[in-house]
């Protein structure tokens, strides 16, 4: 009577079906991770998101602990050291949370099959890393929606499961090595203001943001400077917070920021049902109606431009730099980052896609792609063809331009909003302006070229 749970996106201890089902009724467990070479061979495996999981791999093994257990730690083939653990644990069953990607339902079903094989059963559990489970909403005619509005009038009349607490104990047989957790420390390239991660540190964010940041959010979640949104993604990324237990939560707290942030949650829900129903929209190789972009020379150049933060458009490079710094940037940066990108430099959304899941902390293929395929106008946004404008959108959502003078120090002499605009700044204003560089387009010949472009497909 041991069971087996293999933790994958669900680190944390409240809130986790798969390991309340595993433990029920005194059985064993054995808490297992596996550092898949699958992963790491696809590149997703980038120093920002190995060095927040090894902040949640500590932090898992202490809360295991605390609880008279502690986690088990392998490397190599997933389905291979699954099974090797099941057999030195001599248990029966097998827990773990259903994911949506291709990969996670091939490694799915290759699991069952090969604990099977060994008279040894397989639970895959829903609603661990989603709200809804994908599939579990269907419009008439299809297997998955395709537009989210219809989506989330669906998906908010239902009422998500009561979430679970953790478990006050558990029992961990013996005889079953791991290898030692890795740290943090000992990983080069890592962003250096990148955050803490682990669910200790996610409950502690959950609790001061529905204090003191969930009341403002629907009117403040777009100012760039105040970073007024919950930053619980890498959270959610690494299943460090339950999705269903911050539905809870911030509907209790109540109130229109608790309905824009459920709304957001939403969101995610809604990419993960694209991805489980249509798998090849995260391939490489996957292409639709208007993706056609520039190549060569110059759009290469462009886009280096782009990642280092020196388009020449402040609140663009601002947001970049963030990127960088911290491995996370403010949903609104993305936006405009990746419209600017796409529409306005007409660089391959792909090529973006790519910098931010080699840089961001809660890089993600269903969000990730999704949301840049929603922003090329390639994907489910209903308004294919929007621009966003950088100044426009610098003015509006950076209005004093503290944003892009805490992250553009070349134009931290530069007052107020004319910081979107240095190419008009005169005088005094100029100060310290001198390796900025200036436009690598002009915006009105940016958009003629991209209306040029889409009339065509
Ligand atoms: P909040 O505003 O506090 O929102 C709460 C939660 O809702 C987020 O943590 C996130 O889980 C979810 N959410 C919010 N916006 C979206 C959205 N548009 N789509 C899906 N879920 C959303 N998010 C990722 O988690 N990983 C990614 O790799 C990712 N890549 C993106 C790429 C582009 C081009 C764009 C435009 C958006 C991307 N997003 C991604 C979505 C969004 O920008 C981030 O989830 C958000 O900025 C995270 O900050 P937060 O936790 O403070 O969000």
């Amino acid at each position: 009577n041991t069971s087996v749970v293999l933790f994958t996106a669900d680190l944390r201890l409240h809130d986790h079906p798969p390991l309340r089902a595993a433990s029920a009724g005194g059985r064993q467990v054995v808490p297992l991770f596996v550092r898949d070479r699958g992963v790491a061979d696809a590149g997703f495996a980038v120093p920002n998101r190995l060095a927040f999981l090894a902040d949640c791999l500590r932090d898992l093994d202490a809360g295991l602990r605390e609880r008279g257990g502690r986690l088990v730690l392998r490397s190599g083939e997933v389905v291979e050291e699954v099974c090797r653990v099941a057999a030195a644990a001599d248990a029966d069953e097998v827990h773990l949370a259903a994911d949506v990607s291709a990969y996670a339902h091939l490694r799915e079903e290759r699991l069952r099959r090969a604990l099977e094989a060994d008279g040894r059963r397989l639970h895959v559990h829903d609603t661990v890393t989603t709200v809804v489970a994908p599939g579990a909403l269907t419009p008439a005619s299809s297997d998955h929606f395709a537009v989210f509005t219809p989506y989330f009038r669906r998906w908010s009349a239902q009422r998500p499961r009561d979430p679970l607490g953790a478990p006050r104990s558990l029992s961990v047989p013996d005889g079953v090595g791991s290898e030692r957790l890795p740290s943090r420390d000992a990983l080069p390239g890592v962003s250096a203001g990148l955050a803490a991660g682990g669910e200790v540190v996610a409950r502690k964010r959950l609790a001061s943001w529905l204090r003191s940041g969930l009341a403002a959010y629907e009117e403040r979640h777009d100012d760039l400077a105040g970073d007024a949104t919950s930053r619980l993604s890498p959270h959610l990324h690494f299943g460090t917070l339950s999705p269903a237990e911050l539905v809870h939560r911030a509907r209790r707290a109540g109130g229109p920021g608790a309905e824009a942030f459920v709304r957001q949650l939403a969101w995610r829900d809604f990419h993960r049902q694209v991805l489980a129903a249509r798998p090849a929209v995260a391939a490489a190789d996957y292409r639709t109606r208007h993706d056609h972009w520039r190549s060569g020379r110059s759009a290469e150049e462009d886009a280096e431009a782009w990642r280092q933060g020196r388009t020449g458009y402040p609140v663009i490079d601002a947001a970049m730099r963030q990127l960088r710094y911290e491995g996370w940037m403010h949903n609104r940066g993305r936006l405009l980052a990746a419209s600017f990108l796409t529409k306005t430099l007409y660089v391959d959304w792909r090529v973006g896609a790519r910098h931010f899941l080699d840089l961001l902390v809660d890089g993600d293929l269903a969000n990730n792609q999704l949301n840049w395929q929603w922003v090329a106008g390639t994907g489910t946004d209903t308004r294919p063809n929007r621009v966003l404008n950088p100044v426009a959108q610098g003015r509006r959502h950076d209005p004093e331009g503290a944003y892009v003078r805490r992250w553009v120090p070349e134009l931290a002499g530069a007052p107020g909003a004319a910081v979107h605009e240095p190419w008009k700044l005169r005088g005094a204003d100029r100060v310290g302006i001198g390796a900025y560089p200036d436009p690598v387009v002009d915006l009105a010949d940016g958009l003629a070229r991209f209306r040029r472009a889409r009339s065509k497909t």
